[in-house]
Protein backbone atom coordinates (compact mmCIF):
# COMPACT_ATOMS: atom_id res chain seq x y z
CA UNK A 1 0.00 0.00 0.00
CA UNK A 2 1.69 3.40 -1.07
CA UNK A 3 0.31 6.01 1.29
CA UNK A 4 -0.36 9.70 0.82
CA UNK A 5 -0.60 11.52 4.11
CA UNK A 6 -3.27 15.17 3.91
CA UNK A 7 -1.92 16.56 7.25
CA UNK A 8 1.39 17.60 8.15
CA UNK A 9 0.06 16.46 11.99
CA UNK A 10 1.89 15.05 15.39
CA UNK A 11 -0.02 11.75 15.08
CA UNK A 12 1.21 10.88 11.29
CA UNK A 13 5.16 11.72 13.12
CA UNK A 14 4.68 9.76 16.03
CA UNK A 15 2.39 7.04 15.03
CA UNK A 16 1.37 6.57 11.87
CA UNK A 17 4.04 6.94 9.29
CA UNK A 18 5.71 3.65 11.49
CA UNK A 19 2.62 2.14 11.51
CA UNK A 20 2.70 2.64 7.67
CA UNK A 21 6.07 1.51 7.59
CA UNK A 22 6.03 -1.59 10.19
CA UNK A 23 3.45 -3.38 8.08
CA UNK A 24 5.25 -2.95 4.74
CA UNK A 25 3.71 -0.06 3.15
CA UNK A 26 5.36 3.06 1.99
CA UNK A 27 4.57 6.85 2.29
CA UNK A 28 4.78 8.84 -0.84
CA UNK A 29 3.09 12.15 -0.09
CA UNK A 30 2.33 14.39 2.25
CA UNK A 31 0.11 17.30 2.14
CA UNK A 32 0.70 20.45 4.26
CA UNK A 33 -1.45 23.59 3.61
CA UNK A 34 2.17 25.55 3.66
CA UNK A 35 4.25 24.57 0.97
CA UNK A 36 7.54 25.22 3.48
CA UNK A 37 5.98 23.01 6.26
CA UNK A 38 5.75 19.85 3.82
CA UNK A 39 9.24 19.86 2.39
CA UNK A 40 10.43 20.36 5.64
CA UNK A 41 8.07 17.36 7.28
CA UNK A 42 9.21 15.12 4.19
CA UNK A 43 12.39 15.97 4.44
CA UNK A 44 12.12 15.18 8.20
CA UNK A 45 10.23 11.52 7.46
CA UNK A 46 12.26 10.57 4.35
CA UNK A 47 8.64 11.28 2.16
CA UNK A 48 9.22 11.75 -1.47
CA UNK A 49 6.69 14.11 -2.09
CA UNK A 50 5.79 17.47 0.29
CA UNK A 51 2.99 19.14 -1.60
CA UNK A 52 0.94 22.28 -0.60
CA UNK A 53 -2.69 21.32 -2.66
CA UNK A 54 -5.26 18.16 -2.53
CA UNK A 55 -5.59 17.88 -6.02
CA UNK A 56 -1.82 17.25 -6.44
CA UNK A 57 -1.79 14.71 -3.94
CA UNK A 58 -4.72 12.81 -5.21
CA UNK A 59 -3.61 13.62 -8.84
CA UNK A 60 -0.18 11.27 -7.67
CA UNK A 61 -1.05 7.72 -9.35
CA UNK A 62 1.45 6.18 -7.05
CA UNK A 63 -0.94 7.08 -3.91
CA UNK A 64 -3.48 4.08 -3.61
CA UNK A 65 -4.65 5.24 -0.32
CA UNK A 66 -4.84 8.77 1.39
CA UNK A 67 -4.51 9.17 5.70
CA UNK A 68 -6.39 12.12 6.66
CA UNK A 69 -5.46 13.55 10.18
CA UNK A 70 -5.91 17.65 9.69
CA UNK A 71 -7.62 19.39 12.02
CA UNK A 72 -11.46 17.72 12.39
CA UNK A 73 -13.20 20.55 10.06
CA UNK A 74 -11.01 19.75 7.22
CA UNK A 75 -11.82 15.85 6.99
CA UNK A 76 -14.96 16.00 5.53
CA UNK A 77 -14.30 18.28 2.18
CA UNK A 78 -10.72 16.24 2.01
CA UNK A 79 -12.33 12.92 2.37
CA UNK A 80 -15.13 13.83 -0.54
CA UNK A 81 -12.25 14.68 -3.16
CA UNK A 82 -10.24 11.63 -2.31
CA UNK A 83 -13.02 9.38 -2.56
CA UNK A 84 -13.72 11.37 -6.05
CA UNK A 85 -10.25 10.70 -7.03
CA UNK A 86 -10.75 6.78 -6.76
CA UNK A 87 -8.38 6.26 -3.05
CA UNK A 88 -9.19 4.32 -0.17
CA UNK A 89 -9.30 6.26 3.00
CA UNK A 90 -8.13 5.85 6.38
CA UNK A 91 -9.87 8.76 8.48
CA UNK A 92 -9.07 10.06 11.60
CA UNK A 93 -11.72 10.83 14.47
CA UNK A 94 -14.12 12.50 14.74
CA UNK A 95 -15.18 11.98 10.86
CA UNK A 96 -16.27 15.31 10.84
CA UNK A 97 -18.01 17.73 12.58
CA UNK A 98 -21.76 16.66 11.74
CA UNK A 99 -22.83 13.66 11.27
CA UNK A 100 -24.78 14.68 8.15
CA UNK A 101 -20.77 15.32 6.76
CA UNK A 102 -19.82 12.21 8.14
CA UNK A 103 -22.75 9.70 6.64
CA UNK A 104 -22.22 11.42 3.47
CA UNK A 105 -18.85 10.22 3.40
CA UNK A 106 -19.13 6.86 4.00
CA UNK A 107 -22.02 6.49 1.79
CA UNK A 108 -19.61 7.74 -1.07
CA UNK A 109 -16.92 5.49 -0.32
CA UNK A 110 -19.50 2.78 -0.91
CA UNK A 111 -21.12 4.09 -4.25
CA UNK A 112 -17.27 4.14 -5.54
CA UNK A 113 -16.08 0.63 -4.30
CA UNK A 114 -13.42 2.11 -1.62
CA UNK A 115 -12.49 1.11 1.51
CA UNK A 116 -13.06 3.58 4.61
CA UNK A 117 -12.35 3.35 8.03
CA UNK A 118 -11.96 5.47 10.89
CA UNK A 119 -8.99 5.26 13.05
CA UNK A 120 -10.52 4.36 16.19
CA UNK A 121 -6.99 2.82 17.87
CA UNK A 122 -8.73 1.10 21.28
CA UNK A 123 -10.56 -1.17 19.72
CA UNK A 124 -7.14 -2.57 18.30
CA UNK A 125 -4.93 -3.03 21.50
CA UNK A 126 -4.63 -6.44 22.89
CA UNK A 127 -5.80 -5.25 26.61
CA UNK A 128 -9.91 -4.41 24.76
CA UNK A 129 -9.98 -7.57 22.68
CA UNK A 130 -8.69 -9.49 26.03
CA UNK A 131 -11.65 -7.61 27.35
CA UNK A 132 -14.34 -8.54 24.26
CA UNK A 133 -13.22 -11.89 24.53
CA UNK A 134 -13.94 -12.40 28.41
CA UNK A 135 -17.20 -10.84 27.73
CA UNK A 136 -18.11 -12.88 24.84
CA UNK A 137 -17.19 -16.23 26.82
CA UNK A 138 -19.39 -15.03 29.22
CA UNK A 139 -17.11 -15.02 32.04
CA UNK A 140 -19.13 -11.88 33.79
CA UNK A 141 -22.12 -13.32 32.65
CA UNK A 142 -24.59 -10.48 31.82
CA UNK A 143 -23.35 -7.07 31.76
CA UNK A 144 -25.16 -4.77 33.90
CA UNK A 145 -22.90 -1.51 33.43
CA UNK A 146 -19.61 -0.07 32.51
CA UNK A 147 -17.42 2.70 33.62
CA UNK A 148 -15.33 4.19 31.62
CA UNK A 149 -12.22 6.32 33.07
CA UNK A 150 -10.78 8.53 30.22
CA UNK A 151 -9.34 11.58 32.27
CA UNK A 152 -5.77 12.56 31.17
CA UNK A 153 -3.46 15.27 30.80
CA UNK A 154 -2.83 16.94 27.22
CA UNK A 155 0.91 17.10 26.74
CA UNK A 156 1.50 20.56 26.00
CA UNK A 157 2.73 19.69 22.29
CA UNK A 158 -0.79 19.00 21.88
CA UNK A 159 -2.26 21.83 23.87
CA UNK A 160 -3.08 24.41 20.52
CA UNK A 161 -6.24 23.78 18.58
CA UNK A 162 -7.89 21.01 20.74
CA UNK A 163 -8.10 24.00 23.90
CA UNK A 164 -9.33 27.19 21.92
CA UNK A 165 -10.76 26.23 18.39
CA UNK A 166 -14.63 25.30 18.27
CA UNK A 167 -14.13 25.63 14.39
CA UNK A 168 -11.46 23.28 14.21
CA UNK A 169 -13.44 21.00 16.21
CA UNK A 170 -11.57 21.58 19.37
CA UNK A 171 -12.81 20.42 23.00
CA UNK A 172 -12.87 17.08 25.49
CA UNK A 173 -16.12 15.69 23.71
CA UNK A 174 -15.00 15.02 19.41
CA UNK A 175 -11.57 14.96 20.90
CA UNK A 176 -12.34 11.93 23.68
CA UNK A 177 -15.70 11.30 23.87
CA UNK A 178 -15.87 9.96 20.02
CA UNK A 179 -12.83 7.29 21.50
CA UNK A 180 -15.16 6.36 24.44
CA UNK A 181 -18.67 5.69 22.39
CA UNK A 182 -16.30 3.54 20.06
CA UNK A 183 -15.21 1.56 22.70
CA UNK A 184 -18.01 0.95 24.77
CA UNK A 185 -20.09 -0.12 21.56
CA UNK A 186 -17.05 -2.60 20.97
CA UNK A 187 -17.45 -4.12 24.12
CA UNK A 188 -21.03 -4.09 24.56
CA UNK A 189 -22.10 -4.65 21.02
CA UNK A 190 -24.67 -2.30 20.85
CA UNK A 191 -24.99 1.33 20.20
CA UNK A 192 -25.98 3.66 22.92
CA UNK A 193 -29.62 4.90 22.78
CA UNK A 194 -29.99 8.04 25.37
CA UNK A 195 -27.33 9.99 27.05
CA UNK A 196 -27.27 12.94 29.82
CA UNK A 197 -23.59 15.13 30.53
CA UNK A 198 -22.51 17.67 31.87
CA UNK A 199 -19.27 19.68 30.56
CA UNK A 200 -17.06 22.54 31.35
CA UNK A 201 -13.61 24.15 31.72
CA UNK A 202 -11.32 22.78 34.71
CA UNK A 203 -8.21 24.85 33.61
CA UNK A 204 -6.90 23.92 29.94
CA UNK A 205 -9.93 25.15 27.68
CA UNK A 206 -10.60 28.56 26.44
CA UNK A 207 -13.85 28.58 23.99
CA UNK A 208 -14.23 24.96 24.15
CA UNK A 209 -14.96 22.67 27.20
CA UNK A 210 -11.93 20.26 28.33
CA UNK A 211 -13.66 17.98 30.54
CA UNK A 212 -17.01 15.69 30.88
CA UNK A 213 -19.12 13.70 32.16
CA UNK A 214 -21.47 11.68 31.17
CA UNK A 215 -24.15 8.87 31.14
CA UNK A 216 -25.33 6.62 28.96
CA UNK A 217 -28.59 3.89 28.38
CA UNK A 218 -27.72 0.88 26.09
CA UNK A 219 -30.85 -0.44 24.46
CA UNK A 220 -30.38 -4.19 26.44
CA UNK A 221 -30.91 -1.86 29.59
CA UNK A 222 -26.25 -1.90 30.53
CA UNK A 223 -25.90 1.41 31.86
CA UNK A 224 -22.61 3.41 31.06
CA UNK A 225 -20.59 6.12 32.96
CA UNK A 226 -17.84 7.99 31.56
CA UNK A 227 -15.33 11.05 32.61
CA UNK A 228 -12.81 12.95 30.17
CA UNK A 229 -10.94 15.19 31.03
CA UNK A 230 -7.77 16.94 29.14
CA UNK A 231 -6.66 18.22 33.04
CA UNK A 232 -6.01 15.65 34.98
CA UNK A 233 -2.55 14.70 35.33
CA UNK A 234 -2.41 12.13 37.93
CA UNK A 235 -6.18 10.13 37.79
CA UNK A 236 -4.92 7.35 34.72
CA UNK A 237 -7.21 6.08 32.93
CA UNK A 238 -9.50 2.73 32.99
CA UNK A 239 -12.32 0.88 32.23
CA UNK A 240 -14.29 -1.61 33.92
CA UNK A 241 -17.31 -4.15 32.72
CA UNK A 242 -19.82 -5.16 35.63
CA UNK A 243 -21.28 -8.28 35.44
CA UNK A 244 -23.90 -10.95 37.32
CA UNK A 245 -21.13 -12.69 37.41
CA UNK A 246 -18.01 -11.20 37.55
CA UNK A 247 -16.24 -7.80 36.54
CA UNK A 248 -13.47 -7.23 34.41
CA UNK A 249 -11.15 -4.22 36.16
CA UNK A 250 -8.84 -3.20 33.77
CA UNK A 251 -6.22 0.18 34.26
CA UNK A 252 -4.23 2.26 31.76
CA UNK A 253 -5.68 1.14 29.29
CA UNK A 254 -7.38 3.78 27.47
CA UNK A 255 -3.99 4.60 25.61
CA UNK A 256 -2.36 4.83 22.82
CA UNK A 257 0.47 2.35 23.73
CA UNK A 258 -0.09 -1.40 24.21
CA UNK A 259 0.15 -1.05 28.09
CA UNK A 260 -2.02 -1.58 31.18
CA UNK A 261 -3.68 -4.49 33.29
CA UNK A 262 -6.83 -6.37 32.68
CA UNK A 263 -7.98 -7.86 35.96
CA UNK A 264 -11.03 -10.43 36.08
CA UNK A 265 -12.70 -10.47 39.57
CA UNK A 266 -15.03 -13.21 40.33
CA UNK A 267 -16.54 -14.66 43.68
CA UNK A 268 -13.74 -12.40 45.51
CA UNK A 269 -11.14 -14.10 43.39
CA UNK A 270 -8.81 -11.73 40.62
CA UNK A 271 -6.78 -13.18 38.22
CA UNK A 272 -4.99 -11.21 35.60
CA UNK A 273 -5.45 -11.55 31.88
CA UNK A 274 -3.23 -12.04 29.63
CA UNK A 275 -2.94 -10.11 26.01
CA UNK A 276 -1.13 -9.38 23.33
CA UNK A 277 1.22 -6.22 23.41
CA UNK A 278 1.32 -5.54 19.15
CA UNK A 279 0.89 -1.92 18.06
CA UNK A 280 -2.19 -0.51 17.95
CA UNK A 281 -2.08 1.52 14.99
CA UNK A 282 -0.09 -1.68 13.46
CA UNK A 283 -2.49 -3.50 13.73
CA UNK A 284 -5.19 -1.06 12.27
CA UNK A 285 -3.09 -0.34 8.91
CA UNK A 286 -2.69 -4.48 8.59
CA UNK A 287 -6.99 -4.76 8.85
CA UNK A 288 -6.91 -1.80 6.60
CA UNK A 289 -4.65 -3.44 3.66
CA UNK A 290 -6.56 -6.94 4.07
CA UNK A 291 -10.10 -5.04 3.45
CA UNK A 292 -8.50 -3.29 0.73
CA UNK A 293 -7.50 -6.73 -0.91
CA UNK A 294 -10.91 -8.04 -0.60
CA UNK A 295 -10.09 -9.92 3.30
CA UNK A 296 -12.01 -9.05 5.55
CA UNK A 297 -12.88 -5.26 7.50
CA UNK A 298 -11.07 -2.55 8.83
CA UNK A 299 -10.95 -2.16 12.64
CA UNK A 300 -13.43 0.40 13.00
CA UNK A 301 -14.92 1.14 9.43
CA UNK A 302 -16.95 4.28 8.37
CA UNK A 303 -19.89 3.10 10.10
CA UNK A 304 -18.22 3.09 13.20
CA UNK A 305 -16.85 6.44 13.06
CA UNK A 306 -20.39 8.02 12.25
CA UNK A 307 -21.68 6.33 15.79
CA UNK A 308 -19.06 7.61 17.66
CA UNK A 309 -19.68 10.98 16.37
CA UNK A 310 -23.19 10.72 16.95
CA UNK A 311 -22.88 9.92 20.78
CA UNK A 312 -20.51 12.62 21.06
CA UNK A 313 -23.03 14.62 19.71
CA UNK A 314 -25.63 13.44 21.88
CA UNK A 315 -23.15 14.35 24.70
CA UNK A 316 -22.39 17.61 23.51
CA UNK A 317 -26.04 18.73 23.31
CA UNK A 318 -26.83 17.01 26.69
CA UNK A 319 -24.19 18.99 28.17
CA UNK A 320 -25.36 22.49 26.07
CA UNK A 321 -28.93 21.92 26.74
CA UNK A 322 -29.20 20.06 30.14
CA UNK A 323 -31.73 17.44 28.45
CA UNK A 324 -31.79 13.68 28.16
CA UNK A 325 -30.97 13.53 24.04
CA UNK A 326 -31.78 10.50 22.29
CA UNK A 327 -28.67 9.53 20.01
CA UNK A 328 -29.35 10.31 15.96
CA UNK A 329 -27.04 8.38 14.38
CA UNK A 330 -28.44 9.84 10.86
CA UNK A 331 -29.91 7.33 9.49
CA UNK A 332 -27.20 4.90 9.03
P1 LIG B 1 -1.74 18.49 14.61
O1 LIG B 1 -2.11 19.74 15.31
O2 LIG B 1 -0.38 17.94 14.81
O3 LIG B 1 -1.93 18.67 13.04
C1 LIG B 1 -3.14 19.18 12.49
C2 LIG B 1 -2.79 20.24 11.45
O4 LIG B 1 -2.17 21.34 12.10
C3 LIG B 1 -1.80 19.72 10.42
O5 LIG B 1 -2.51 19.19 9.32
C4 LIG B 1 -1.04 20.98 10.07
O6 LIG B 1 -1.71 21.65 9.01
C5 LIG B 1 -1.12 21.86 11.30
N1 LIG B 1 0.15 21.80 12.04
C6 LIG B 1 0.62 20.75 12.73
N2 LIG B 1 1.80 21.05 13.30
C7 LIG B 1 2.08 22.31 12.96
C8 LIG B 1 3.15 23.19 13.23
N3 LIG B 1 4.21 22.80 13.96
N4 LIG B 1 3.10 24.42 12.70
C9 LIG B 1 2.06 24.80 11.97
N5 LIG B 1 1.01 24.02 11.67
C10 LIG B 1 1.02 22.78 12.16
O7 LIG B 1 -2.90 17.45 14.91
P2 LIG B 1 -2.92 16.07 15.68
O8 LIG B 1 -1.94 15.12 15.15
O9 LIG B 1 -2.89 16.35 17.10
O10 LIG B 1 -4.40 15.58 15.26
C11 LIG B 1 -4.75 15.44 13.90
C12 LIG B 1 -6.00 14.62 13.77
O11 LIG B 1 -5.74 13.33 14.27
C13 LIG B 1 -7.21 15.13 14.53
O12 LIG B 1 -8.38 14.85 13.78
C14 LIG B 1 -7.22 14.32 15.80
O13 LIG B 1 -8.51 14.16 16.34
C15 LIG B 1 -6.66 13.00 15.31
N6 LIG B 1 -5.91 12.24 16.32
C16 LIG B 1 -6.19 10.92 16.49
C17 LIG B 1 -5.50 10.15 17.38
C18 LIG B 1 -5.78 8.69 17.48
O14 LIG B 1 -5.16 8.01 18.29
N7 LIG B 1 -6.66 8.14 16.67
C19 LIG B 1 -4.46 10.74 18.24
C20 LIG B 1 -4.19 12.12 17.93
C21 LIG B 1 -4.89 12.82 17.01
P3 LIG B 1 -0.93 22.47 7.91
O15 LIG B 1 0.39 21.79 7.75
O16 LIG B 1 -1.81 22.43 6.74
O17 LIG B 1 -0.80 23.83 8.51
Amino acid sequence: MRWGLVGASHIAATRMIAAFRATGGEVVSVLSSDAGRAAAYAAEHGIARGVSDLDSLLADAEVDAVYISTTNEKHHAQAMAAIAAGKHVLCEKPLAMTVADAVEMVRAAERAGLVFATNHHLRNAGSHIAIRQAVAEGRIGEVLSARVFHAVYLPPVLQGWRLDNPAAGGGIIPDIVVHDADTVRFHLGEDPAEVVAMAGQSGLGKGVEDSCMSVWTMPSGVMVQTHESFTHAHAATGFELHGTEGSIVARNVMTQNPVGEVILRRSGEETALPFSDHDLYARAVTLFGEAVAGRGRPSADGVDGVKSLAVAEAVAEAARTGRRVAVDYGGI
